[in-house]
């Protein structure tokens, strides 16, 4: 089965690869298409909007389409910044400014308070019009201060449960997958394929 990358993240598109190559081998994943432009994600959740990519991406390209779209859940927050992760601080999608902020609205926030959750979306659309969707979680707190230099976005402050007290940005491609919001969604995904 050919799916198409509809992500146009590298960092994403290089874990969905090696997630769905482990469970599906007959998988192969195909790079989006440099020219197909970009779509407003303006959904109110995450599957809306992981469904408006990939519906985007398997019209444009006329073969199956795979999507992901992510959101940090921070419960000091009240869900902050959630399905508006990736223009937390602002339309430029910077991650840098993303992360400084989030260290900073958390501030004052004392250690058993900084309870967080990543949870992500993925969707395949075929050219049919069958849509398959399913959803991971990986439960954990954010870092006072971020640390490591692996991953990408919030990865530097984000410890999971399960691997605490290292932060995503601390651990091998492999372990992040293993336990990682993405990991888990491809898994269930994969499953329904
Ligand atoms: P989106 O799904 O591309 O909209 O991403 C939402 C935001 O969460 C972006 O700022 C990403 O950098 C960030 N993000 C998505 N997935 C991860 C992850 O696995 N680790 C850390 N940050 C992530």
């Amino acid at each position: 089965m050919r799916l198409v990358m509809a992500s146009a993240n590298p960092h994403k598109a290089v874990e969905i690869d090696a997630v769905l190559r482990e469970v599906l081998s007959d998988v192969e994943i195909v790079p989006r298409p440099p020219d197909l432009g970009d779509v407003a994600e303006d959904g109110e959740t995450l599957a809306e909007n992981a469904l408006i990519k990939a519906r985007f991406v398997c019209a444009a390209a006329g073969e199956p389409a795979i999507a992901d779209d992510t959101g940090l859940e921070v419960d000091a927050l009240d869900g902050a910044p959630g399905v508006h992760s990736a223009r937390y601080a602002g339309p430029q999608q910077d991650a840098a400014a993303n992360l400084a902020k989030l260290v900073a609205a958390l501030a004052e926030v004392p250690a058993h308070q900084r309870t967080a959750r990543f949870r992500t979306v993925v969707a395949v659309v075929f050219a049919d019009g069958t849509e398959v969707l399913a959803d991971g979680v990986v439960e954990g707190a954010i870092a006072a201060v971020p640390r490591g230099d692996r991953g990408f976005g919030y990865d530097p402050v984000f410890v999971a449960d399960e691997a605490a007290p290292r932060t995503f940005a601390e651990l091998a491609s492999e372990e992040k997958n293993r336990i990682s919001h993405r990991g888990r969604a491809l898994r269930a995904l994969a499953e329904q394929l």
